[in-house]
């Protein structure tokens, strides 16, 4: 193949310069096993970003990777408009998985598409459709896709065009308490910030919600955990004016957080709607939107047509990694290293003065860097330093929040113990070069 400094030079002439890349140098990987990478030259990483949260069950899993050689060898495409036994499977895997709305109707149906911003799309045209209300709310700091409404909903500076139109989408205050941006302490703020939607439905909108989307944990802005009553407050008012609420499972879904399969049951709620793509088929263009019989019956309202939702080889790859996922012990992993991790890292907060904050769940984690733990300042600087440093020693992470100040750690749920030690032992020495 040609070589990295060729693919460079076709990369900068051919492909459109808003297709990012990390790091100075830019990363060239080759190949992938489990939770390792390797680069041209033959050097090995630890991938404790699994390709932005989506090689969940390890890269090339020979589980994943036979269904999907099985299923393209026997047929790849067809479109929905014909039979095929695997987008029947899968649909009905999915729904062994998902819980009752709040009036103990299942979300059991299921509409495929290819990305998490048009599954995002979707269920927002649903929930307009269902209640006939135009208004949507979703929080700052959030991320939800890089299409019309789905960028109209994401809601961090960098990532939205000021050229797309963000028509009857409004946001509200995130529980993020590391910066609470209303400058309130928890528990005496009274988790007001999940009470501000409130206002936002009934004084900065028409007043005619049709949903609420949210991340149970955002992940783009950088590992961000609410206080635990915050989504059961937020649910409740959303419903009181007579909103659809929509969780945004696709960074956290599929046993990232641990304990649950979805990250929203960490907070005791239940959606209306789940949105899923990233982990859901451990790298293939797969994603989906789960809700109930009513709600999902609204896109017959009119023609929908989605070209590759529901592709045959997606289908196998989305099974096979479900199937992973249960016989694996793949949630009791996440919990189990994310625990170690959580604990290692809060020790280096102890001795770096650079770590502000350590908070997540499972392995969904985030590292914010700050320059002065008094003042919060975002230390973007040194960690876009300790991600060059560790990738130097073979570890890759990734970076996000507002400020690109937070280290987020998301490996594929195969992680072992010595990939935690690790991973933790390379942040303390690249922790200790950059602070001097
Ligand atoms: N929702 C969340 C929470 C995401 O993190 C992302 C992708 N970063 C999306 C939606 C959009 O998914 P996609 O890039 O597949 O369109």
């Amino acid at each position: 193949g040609p070589s990295r400094d060729e693919v460079l030079a076709l990369r900068h002439q051919y492909v459109n310069p808003g297709v990012l890349t990390y790091y100075r140098e830019p990363l060239m990987v080759v190949e992938g096993n489990m939770q390792y990478l390797w680069d041209e030259t033959g050097k090995r990483y630890l991938d404790a970003f699994a390709g932005i949260v989506t090689v969940s069950v390890g890269h090339c899993h020979p589980h994943v990777a036979q269904a999907v050689k099985a299923q393209a060898g026997r047929l790849q495409h067809t479109t929905t408009i014909y039979l095929h036994p695997t987008i029947a499977e899968f649909a009905a895997k999915l729904a062994s998985k998902m819980p009752a709305n709040p009036d103990g109707l299942p979300l059991d149906r299921t509409y495929f598409t290819n990305s998490g911003s048009e599954a995002n799309e979707i269920a927002v045209l649903m929930s307009r459709e269902f209640t006939g209300n135009q208004d949507v709310v979703a929080l700052r700091n959030g991320y939800h896709g890089g299409t019309t409404t789905a960028m109209g909903m994401t809601a961090h500076g960098t990532w939205k065009f000021p050229s797309n139109p963000q028509s009857g989408i409004t946001h509200s205050v995130p529980g993020y308490c590391y910066r609470c941006p209303l400058g309130l302490q928890y528990p005496s703020c009274d988790v007001k910030c999940a009470h501000d939607i409130k206002n936002v439905i009934e004084y900065q909108t028409p007043g005619q919600i049709a949903c609420f989307i949210g991340e149970p944990i955002q992940g783009v802005g950088g590992a961000v955990v609410p206080p635990p009553e915050f989504f059961s407050i937020v649910y409740d008012i959303v419903r009181q004016h007579g909103g659809l609420c929509i969780a945004d499972e696709v960074q956290g879904g599929f046993g990232r957080t641990g304990k649950h399969y979805w990250s929203h049951q960490n907070w005791g709620v239940r959606p209306d709607i789940i949105t899923m793509a990233k982990g859901i088929g451990n790298g293939a263009p797969l994603a989906a939107v789960t809700s109930t019989g009513p709600v999902a019956s609204t896109m017959t309202n009119r023609i929908h047509f989605n070209t590759f939702g529901g592709n045959p080889v997606s289908m196998a790859a989305g099974l096979a990694t479900m199937e992973v996922i249960d016989a694996e012990g793949i949630q009791e992993n996440a919990a189990a290293i994310g625990d170690l991790l959580i604990g290692g890292l809060t020790e280096l907060k102890d001795k770096h003065a650079l770590i502000g904050d350590v908070r997540g769940l499972g392995l969904m984690l985030g590292v914010e860097l700050v320059k002065d733990r008094k003042t919060k300042e975002p230390a973007s600087d040194a960690a876009a330093e300790l991600m060059e440093r560790a990738k130097q020693r073979g570890l890759i992470l990734g970076k996000g929040g507002l400020h690109g100040n937070t280290m987020r750690i998301k490996p594929p749920m195969c992680i072992t113990k010595d990939d935690a030690q690790f991973l933790l032992a390379t942040i303390d020495q690249c922790l200790s070069e950059i602070a001097n």
